[in-house]
């Protein structure tokens, strides 16, 4: 099947056309095929020309999804005979609203190369503001946001939130931090620094500029939850000395760093709660479960399921991460809101469920596997917590937010974006 022909359904069974909305001031509405021309753009070609030296990528799945954007995409040609890549430049950038100066913001996105941040800046670019990523690309990759280098709207910038950094804006936020158990697991001091010091400087730069600052957050804070779903007010069980710790307690004193300069300081803040989150651009190789069970089904290998498989978690897909972020950072709620989607999976059973999906793609496509991938069972890591499922209670009430994606829509595109990769030799 061509991805141009695969409707986007909705929750309640409705084509998904846009995503964004209008409320609180903020515009921030955009057609879904303008994000998806973005992300699911071939990251190599063959080195195949035609008459004009312009690099064949008609007949790939990406082709599909880019259609009518050709003139916006830039090229990396692969020869596989030298095993070299050949870089075209863009010559024309995807079209951006134009907003009149008093609606265009500057807006400063930290870990703006990462999975999260560089959706984030997608939207952001789109939508007509100005944008400046700071990243020391630790998990992130130029390439997430390649596609905007050189446009008058943004900026890139290579730097570690742990120094102070100097810069006019009128929004922040921070999203710099590692947030795979195995990334941050790496070096758990300098997690634990990036969440402290990173945030600390963030936090005086808005103070100094006045920017509004918005802290992506985690529902990690709750820790191994007694509470069932999780609401915001619940304080969480932690262990503070364990493996997760870093990152756990790294962002729960943020958050109160965050609600420091809030009180003393009258710095105008939000802080988003963010769950299990997945979609395209996320790293094939960072350990989290989506994109190991995709991958290793894809590719034909087992599925690695950790423990007994019973610990549950709920997915919900990026682009209403992004919707429920911008609603935030907009809105006037200064607690601090869960954003998640409320479908809950034990991972024994999502891990049927990715292994279907994958089956049913490779089907649509003619792909016959050689055999079918088992479900295996591996050692449980350290504090994994047993239950987790957010209270979207706030976020409905103050934010008008609801998750629209399935998990069964959202889990389908990324299997088409893994397997187009692979096609194309990218992963
Ligand atoms: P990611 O690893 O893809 O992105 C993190 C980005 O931050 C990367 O680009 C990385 O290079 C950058 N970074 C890390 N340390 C930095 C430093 N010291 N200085 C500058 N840049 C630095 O992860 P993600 O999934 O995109 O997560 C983004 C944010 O959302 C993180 O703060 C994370 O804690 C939060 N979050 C994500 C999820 C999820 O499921 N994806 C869930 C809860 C919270
Ligand atoms: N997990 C798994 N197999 C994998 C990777 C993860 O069973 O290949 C489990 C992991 O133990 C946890 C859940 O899936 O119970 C979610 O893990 P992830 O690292 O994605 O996120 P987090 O634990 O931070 O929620």
């Amino acid at each position: 099947m061509s991805p141009s022909t695969i409707r986007i359904l909705d929750n309640k069974g409705e084509e998904i056309k846009t995503v964004g909305f209008k409320r609180f001031g903020f515009d921030c509405e955009v057609p879904v095929d303008d994000l998806r021309a973005l992300y699911l753009r071939p990251h190599y070609s063959s080195n195949s020309e035609d008459e004009s030296g312009k690099a064949k990528v008609a007949n790939s799945d990406h082709a599909a999804f880019t259609k009518g954007t050709d003139a916006y995409q830039s090229q990396a040609i692969y020869d596989p005979t030298n095993k070299s890549i050949s870089y075209t430049t863009l010559t024309r950038f995807p079209p951006v609203k134009l907003l009149p100066p008093s609606e265009r913001k500057r807006i400063l996105v930290t870990g703006g190369a990462g999975f999260v941040g560089s959706h984030l800046v997608d939207r952001l670019m789109l939508l007509g503001h100005e944008v400046t990523v700071l990243d020391n690309f630790f998990t992130g990759s130029k390439t997430t946001v390649s596609h905007w280098v050189g446009h008058p709207n943004f900026e890139m910038v290579r730097h570690d939130v742990v120094e102070p950094f100097m810069i006019e804006c009128d929004q922040i936020y921070h999203l710099a931090c590692p947030a795979s158990p195995p990334h941050y697991q790496y070096n758990a001091v300098k997690t634990i620094k990036t969440s402290f010091m990173g945030t600390l400087n963030m936090l005086g730069l808005a103070k100094r500029t006045k920017a509004r600052f918005l802290i992506s957050s985690t529902s990690e804070v709750y820790g191994d939850p007694e509470v069932h779903p999780q609401p915001e007010d619940y304080w969480g069980h932690v262990n503070p000395i364990g493996p997760r710790a870093c990152y756990d307690e790294g962002k729960r004193v943020a958050e109160t760093l965050t609600y420091g300069f809030h009180r003393q300081d009258g710095v105008d803040v939000r802080v988003v709660r963010i769950f299990n989150t997945y979609g395209p651009r996320m790293n094939p190789y960072d350990g989290r479960v989506v994109s190991n069970f995709i991958v290793q089904a894809l590719k034909g290998e087992d599925l690695t399921v950790y423990g007994d498989g019973k610990q549950t978690r709920s997915f919900q897909y990026v682009h209403d991460l992004i919707d429920g972020m911008i609603a935030l950072m907009n809105s006037d709620e200064t607690r601090p809101v869960n954003i998640g989607n409320g479908d809950e999976f034990s991972i024994g059973e999502f891990a049927e469920l990715v292994r279907e999906i994958v089956e049913k793609v490779q089907d649509e496509d003619g792909v016959k596997p050689a055999r079918r991938c088992e479900v295996i069972y591996k050692d449980l890591p350290t504090d994994d917590p047993k239950q987790r499922r957010p209270d979207n209670t706030r976020a409905r009430q103050t934010l008008d937010w609801a998750p629209r994606w399935t998990v069964r829509m959202g889990l389908e595109e990324m299997v088409r974006y893994y397997k187009a990769k692979m096609e194309e030799g990218s992963l």
